[in-house]
Order: structure tokens, then sequence, then C-alpha cells
């Protein structure tokens, strides 16, 4: 069945034309790498090295607890200097190894060797992408061997590579369907061959039109769709683009398998072709370093653990009237409040805004004038969640369905009191999570 518009969603200006045409860089090794922990949605590995350790590239230095969590490498060789708490791109302090590269970035043994992936089975693929440390890169950062398990009775007949990028100013994706289209198509064969599905699909939000071509001339011989979707906020969040793409909803509750589909981004796509062909795990992402408050916006290769500050620097610093380090983009992602944050896997920006553009998102009251309402596309009431959470009034939060927000940002976006509901709901999130958790 063919899909179409989502209810509610956004037009907000997307600023791509700041990075989009700057071709992916590698970013020289920074002198200090902090190296989180906890970079997966789920449990947080646990450290398995100490002070003083000499660690390769890609050498464990967390191991995974239980089935929702993944491994962390050392993202080169050198010695581990500390371990101790650093500001995490999420927004609290947590967890870190501090590396000290020694320059030669020496492999680990087992790791960046070329092979036949023919050989493999959808169990060993499974088993490879969990060993190599692979999440969702759109930024949900969900283990991706997990996303690869559904149960039985849950059969996947549609898997969908995200290259949305609805997010405004970022083009890590795009830069990555441009530059390797045919290496992420691979990994995306590598996930349909462990689900046992032959309908692949490619969606690509319309302002990119040169991804779009990229793509379908990859995709041309192997039977895999390249479909145009159009350019609305937030197109790339799961539930929205399942529906625009085939037409199926997915009920407030529950999730894409339960449809029959199952979503990888176009980066997490990349990295399993990366682990599973060259056996090299989840060390390094692209990200889109941008906005109006950086001197230099560019799409940098970057080496896990890099500190904001380290990245920003490399792009010419900040300008003297920028305002507002974000991670992530400017609807989903999180202000930092110190650039001594660090790249982890889930960071797909950098976005620095000047001060004129901050000063435009100062909350007030609410005069109740239903623009939230009309842009929720889970349909929610974020006015009326807002004042709860506001009021600390999260058992109310939770009857009116919070944890059904997917922190698009859509509300606060067309907010003209400019109210900070993203960061309200995620607070009361928690909080009822936290509840129901001491309650089992
Ligand atoms: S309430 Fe949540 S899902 Fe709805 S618009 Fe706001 S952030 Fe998006
Ligand atoms: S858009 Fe803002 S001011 Fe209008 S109802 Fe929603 S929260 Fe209130």
């Amino acid at each position: 069945m063919a899909g179409g518009k989502f209810f509610g969603g956004v037009h907000p200006e997307y600023n791509k034309d700041l990075a989009a045409a700057r071709a992916i860089e590698a970013m020289p090794l920074a002198a200090r790498l902090v190296v989180h922990f906890a970079q997966n949605l789920g449990a947080a590995p646990k450290p398995v090295v100490k002070k003083g350790d000499a660690v390769k590239k890609g050498q464990i230095i967390a191991e995974p607890q239980g089935f929702i969590s993944v491994p962390i490498h050392a993202p080169t060789s050198g010695t581990v200097q500390s371990i101790d708490i650093f500001p995490h791109p999420v927004g609290a302090d947590m967890q870190a190894a501090v590396i000290i590269p020694d320059g030669k970035d020496e492999w680990a043994d087992g790791c960046n060797v070329e092979r036949d992936a023919s050989r493999f089975d959808a169990e060993a693929i499974k088993q490879i992408v969990r060993d190599a440390g692979l999440v969702g890169m759109g930024g949900a950062a969900f283990p991706t061997h997990v996303k690869l398990s559904p149960p039985k009775e849950k059969p996947i007949d549609l898997l969908i590579i995200n290259g949305a990028e609805c997010e405004p100013y970022l083009t890590s994706d795009h830069r990555l369907m441009l530059e390797k289209p045919a290496q992420i198509l691979e990994g995306a064969s590598y996930f349909a061959k462990v689900l046992g599905v032959n309908n692949v699909s490619v969606a690509i939000e319309k302002n990119k039109p040169d991804a779009i071509e990229a793509m379908r001339k990859a995709a041309e011989k192997l039977g895999i769709a390249v479909r145009g979707l159009d350019v609305v906020y937030p197109q790339g969040a799961e539930r929205q683009l399942i529906f625009a793409l085939v037409g199926r909803t997915v009920p407030a509750g529950a999730l894409p398998m339960d449809v029959g589909v199952l979503v990888q981004n176009v980066g997490t796509s990349f990295a399993a072709y990366e682990a599973i062909r060259f056996a090299r795990p989840l060390i390094e992402r692209v990200v889109c370093v941008t906005g109006r408050g950086i001197v230099n916006p560019r799409n940098v290769l970057v080496r896990i653990g890099t500190t904001f500050g380290d990245v920003i620097t490399y792009c010419g610093g900040q300008q003297p009237d920028a305002g507002k380090v974000i991670g992530g983009g400017p609807m989903m992602g999180v202000a930092q409040y110190s650039l001594e944050a660090s790249v982890t896997k889930g960071t797909s920006g950098i976005v620095v805004l000047k001060q004129e553009e901050v000063a435009q998102f100062v909350g007030e009251a609410c005069i109740r004038c239903g623009r939230c309402v009309r842009a929720c596309p889970m349909r929610l009431n974020p006015s009326v969640l807002g004042i709860f959470a506001e009021r600390l009034r999260f058992d109310d939060a939770g009857e009116h369905h919070v944890l059904d927000c997917i922190e698009c940002g859509c509300c606060a976006y067309v907010c003209p009191s400019r109210r900070p509901m993203v960061h309200q709901f995620r607070r009361a999130k928690a909080e009822v999570r936290r509840k129901a958790a001491k309650a089992s």
C-alpha cells in the first residue's frame, strides 16, 4: 500500500546548505580522547581496563551488560590515563576512559581484516554486529543486534534504510549517501539476510536529489527501491517514515516490528558494512559540524571520544557572537554545558547557533493557542503535558501518554511562547519510567 502525509509536523528552516557541499574529511587524531561507556540505549557496558593499561585500536575497553548492551572499543592505540566522570552529550556527567594516543594508531589482533562475508549466516552476522558495538546512528543509539532479533511471531517483510535526515542543519547522512552508496547498500543486504527479507527500500527526503540519484544508481541492479519523500519534519522518525512510505500505522505503545517493518539508519548500514567485511568495530563516525556560529561548517569523520572542543577547534572555532552549542540538531539535540563533552556513537552533529538565534528561545507562559496540538505528529496535547511537567505532576503526564512523545520538538518549534517542552517531556518520561521500574 502506498503511504502519504502523516498527521502534524512542521516546516522549519533547514539551513542544510551550510555544510551539504562539504565532502567528508577525516579529522586528525586528537591529543586526548574521552571515551564514554554509556553509548547505547539499555545497560551501560562495564569497563574492563584500568588506569595505566596500554590499549590497541579496536580493543574492547568495556563489556556489554546483558542483551540490550554493546561493547565499547578503544578508538586508537595508546594508554588509559584515567577512568573518571566527564560531561556526556546527553547533558549529564558519566563515567568515561581518557585515552592518550601513542600516535601509532595500531589495530588490535583480528581487526581491520578484509573477509569473505558470504560465508556468514544470519546468526554470525548478528554476532558480528553486536561484537562491533553497533547502535542506531541516527541518534537513538539502540543496539542494532537487538533490532535484528524480532520474535518469531513478528516476522518482518520490509526493511527501510532511513536516509531522510529531516533534522535541520545536519548533512552527515546526506554526505555518506553521496560518497558511500554501494557500501551502505551492502550493509543493508546483511540486515536483509538476517531478517530473511527481500523487500528493501531506501527513504530519502526530496531536498537531497543528488543523494537520491547516487543511491538509485548504486541500487539499480540490486532490486532495492529508492524513494523520495516529501520534505516535512519529522519525516525521518520511524512511525512517520513507515506511514509515509507504505501507509502502515504503528499504534501507540507498539514498535515497527508490530507492523512487519524494521528501520535502520544509513550510517548504521555503513557501520555494518565496515564491521562485517573488514572486522572494524564502531570507533568513528561522520559528524556534521555546522551552524552560523561555527567558522568553517563541514562534515568530519571523527574518532569516538574526541571532545566537542577539539572538533570545533578543527572546524575553525566559534564565531565571536556564537551563543549555544547543541549536540545533535536544533529540534532534537541537547544544549551542551561543557565542550569537554565528547563524540559518542549517537552524535550525528554539533550545531553552533549565534546569540541572536538563541535569543528566540526564551520560555514564557502558555497562551493556549493550540498550535502545538496541530503540530504534534503523535497526536498528543503538548500544551497540557507541558503544564503537568512544569508542575512536576508526572503521574498526570504519564496518564496523558507522555511516553508516546518521540521528542521531535515540533511543539516547541511552533510555540509562540517558546516553551521548553522537549526538555520538560524528557524529564517527565524519565520520572514515569523510574516510578514504573520501582513498582515492578
Ligand atoms: S509532544 Fe513530543 S511528539 Fe509531540 S510534538 Fe512535542 S516533542 Fe514531538
Ligand atoms: S503552542 Fe505554546 S502557547 Fe500555544 S498552546 Fe502550545 S504550549 Fe501553549
